[in-house]
């Protein structure tokens, strides 16, 4: 039983039968989650690289590549993940639904995201997705810009539709997540809902 910071999603799941909220979240890991989050984004990623490569442009796929690394293994995670119950778990690596497997270099943050955090997941994401799109409109590679453009929105819209609403990382701005449906996993994540309320969030009782 891994049970660091004591969130309900890395307990026994027998304690689920009586949650009120079974169900209305994705509270558990699971691999077809993962798997349809790393097709979607690989569907643009392969496009992208040959649509790259056909500009001319292939070495500078090796930058955007060393974003990647940088972006999951220390910027996201940190502004984004480290919010994440999923980041809560024992031990130094993720098993979450999108970056499994990613190391864990700073420590859990039960609290929401801060305001420039997300304003730096934007600016995160707007490098990750525009990196490629530069070097084929520099290259005249115009159907491959209009492939991966679509291919960004399947990716962005697949996320907001399927899982944004079920995501456990309440903070994160694109999450939907009903409140009552917050409010009553804080009420059963005592460290959560503790760093929420001195950030400011009230709890409807
Ligand atoms: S909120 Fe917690 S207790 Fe309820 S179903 Fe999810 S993991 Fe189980
Ligand atoms: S589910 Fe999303 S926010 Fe949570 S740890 Fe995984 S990638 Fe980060």
């Amino acid at each position: 039983m891994k049970k660091l910071n004591n969130i309900c999603i890395w307990k026994d799941t027998e304690e689920c039968n009586d949650c009120s909220i079974n169900g209305r979240l994705i509270c558990h890991f699971r691999r077809k989650y993962l798997f349809s989050f790393l097709g979607f984004f690989l569907i643009f990623v392969i496009t992208a690289f040959i649509g790259v490569i056909q500009a001319g442009f292939g070495w500078f796929l090796f930058g955007w590549v060393g974003f990647w690394l940088f972006f999951f293994e220390f910027w996201e995670i940190r502004i984004l993940c480290s919010h994440c119950p999923y980041y809560g778990e024992d031990g130094k690596t993720l098993h979450c639904i999108a970056n499994y497997g990613s190391l864990k270099p700073r420590k859990y943050h039960p609290e929401p995201m801060k305001i420039s955090e997300k304003i730096q997941l934007m600016i995160g994401f707007i490098i990750l997705m525009g990196y490629p799109l530069i070097f084929l409109i520099l290259g005249g590679q115009f159907i491959f810009l209009i492939i991966s453009i679509i291919e960004i929105f399947i990716f962005f819209s697949f996320l907001i539709i399927k899982r944004c609403g079920d995501c456990l990382n309440f903070s994160c701005p694109f999450n939907r997540v009903k409140k009552e449906v917050v409010d009553s996993f804080l009420k059963k994540n005592p460290v959560m809902r503790k760093a929420w309320e001195e950030a400011g969030y009230k709890i409807n009782e």
